[in-house]
């Protein structure tokens, strides 16, 4: 099983090698259609021209009438045949069908200019629609222009075997789509495998590190503890700073190789879900009133906008991990004087909560890369303020995790919005 940005890569380069595929395949039909087309009426026009000469030449040696009775009945083959100037008409064969009389009444649209052809798209009035090839050509006798015989030939037959043809095409090329599609899958499959197979054991050994160092680092802790709390210690000042600079600086450690490992359990799919009922509005306060002493302590003003018995189902201790993160920040990256708002509401069948800033904001350009690991917009004025560029991509995760979305907003006029979208039920 490969982990999400992976599924979603492949299903995105999928979708583009089967568009290509599509794409591809469609022009790939059309040209060749067009392609057959083209030949068949060039041939055809062809054909007639000299066909004109040829029945012009019976005409002349023996008056013979260039179709045939049974030609013009069926509509096959229609014949007209004017003097040179086109003033007196020697021979009518265009019939007493309907066929003849659209060709008679689209008379205009026959061929002007001698030797050449044209296609007539007609419509009776009833709807039925005609398609004959028209072709003109002179006819000679010794070195006399004596006539102009125009011929029209039934197209219809080359219609329905087009769009047979055309229909088999596409037929044809369904099939070549779905199997380009999963030739497009498996592509995608052989050209992420190795790229997916690196990131998994880039993954492994982050969470197998962070798991080793939790020991080692637990031991410090509990050694600097002891130092600190030593009360028959006779440590220089000097030893004293060093051992405070050692606990802060294990303090941070400790919390890095936490966040690691439980982000390296979220690309595994392995965070838990909790199924167990949370009392939020609890939740929130309790959270909200820790975090308002130490926006007081900045000169900051916490205002909560929390709704009463709000509820949802989930894992308690992440959703107060994701509440601190989310007024961590708003209160690391707001100055003096300004005000921060926790708003919790239900809307419909789902939680929202805000957490509204009126701080240094963020560019759009950053808004895309927030909640990527270990990514700082300002990266000395986050580690001063004792940031790890983490939080957000733990606050995701806990989302993620709860099957919600996080958005960030511009507040007006200055600052930010964290906007948190959580189902009130695990699916
Ligand atoms: P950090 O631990 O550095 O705060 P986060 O992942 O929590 O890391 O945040 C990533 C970056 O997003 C921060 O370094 C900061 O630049 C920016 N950021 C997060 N929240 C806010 C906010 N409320 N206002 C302005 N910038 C913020």
């Amino acid at each position: 099983m490969w982990n999400k940005p992976f599924e979603k890569l492949r299903r995105r380069m999928t979708c583009l090698y089967a568009a290509i595929f599509g794409a591809l395949i469609l022009v790939i039909v059309a040209a060749a259609y067009t392609f057959i087309w083209w030949e068949i009426l060039a041939h055809e026009k062809e054909n007639l021209v000299a066909q004109i000469y040829h029945e012009g030449e019976e005409w002349v040696e023996s008056e013979e009438a260039p179709c045939s009775e049974a030609a013009i009945r069926s509509g096959k083959m229609l014949a007209y045949f004017v003097n040179a100037d086109g003033s007196k008409v020697i021979l009518n064969q265009l019939g007493t069908g309907e066929a003849g009389q659209e060709l008679m009444s689209h008379k205009d649209d026959w061929p002007k200019k001698l030797n050449t052809s044209r296609l007539l798209r007609m419509q009776s009035a009833n709807g039925v629609r005609y398609r004959y090839l028209a072709a003109v050509a002179p006819v000679i006798d010794g070195d006399k222009q004596v006539g102009r015989l125009y011929m029209f030939k039934n197209m219809e037959f080359y219609y329905h075997a087009a769009y047979k043809t055309l229909f088999l095409l596409l037929c044809m090329a369904l099939i070549l789509y779905f199997v380009a599609c999963y030739f497009g899958y498996w592509l995608a499959e052989r050209n992420i495998r190795p790229i997916s197979n690196m990131y998994a054991k880039q993954q492994q050994f982050t969470a197998d590190a962070s798991h080793e160092m939790r020991t080692p680092l637990a031991v410090m802790k509990l050694a600097v503890q002891g130092l600190q709390e030593d009360e028959d210690s006779r440590l220089s000042d000097f030893a004293k700073e060093s051992v405070n600079m050692l606990q802060s600086e294990s303090e941070r450690l400790s919390r890095l190789t936490e966040n690691l490992m439980t982000l390296a359990r979220s690309d595994e799919n392995i965070l838990p879900v909790y199924t167990a009922q949370v009392d939020i509005t609890a939740l929130c306060k309790k959270v909200a009133s820790q975090m308002s002493l130490l926006a007081a302590e900045k000169k900051l003003q916490l205002k909560q906008e929390i709704q009463d018995n709000l509820v949802m189902q989930g894992d308690e201790m992440a959703l107060s991990r994701l509440l601190i993160i989310l007024l961590d920040n708003a209160m690391k990256y707001s100055s003096e004087q300004t005000q921060i708002t926790l708003r919790v509401a239900k809307v419909k069948t789902h939680l929202v909560l805000e957490v509204r800033d009126e701080g240094c904001g963020i560019s759009d350009d950053d808004k895309q890369k927030i909640f990527d690991r270990f990514f700082r917009v300002d990266k000395a004025r986050s580690r001063s303020q004792g940031g790890l560029g983490l939080g957000l991509s733990l606050a995701l995760a806990i989302v993620r995790q709860h099957g919600g979305s996080i958005k960030v907003l511009d507040n007006k006029p200055r600052g930010t919005i964290m906007y948190v979208k959580l189902p009130t039920t695990v699916k």
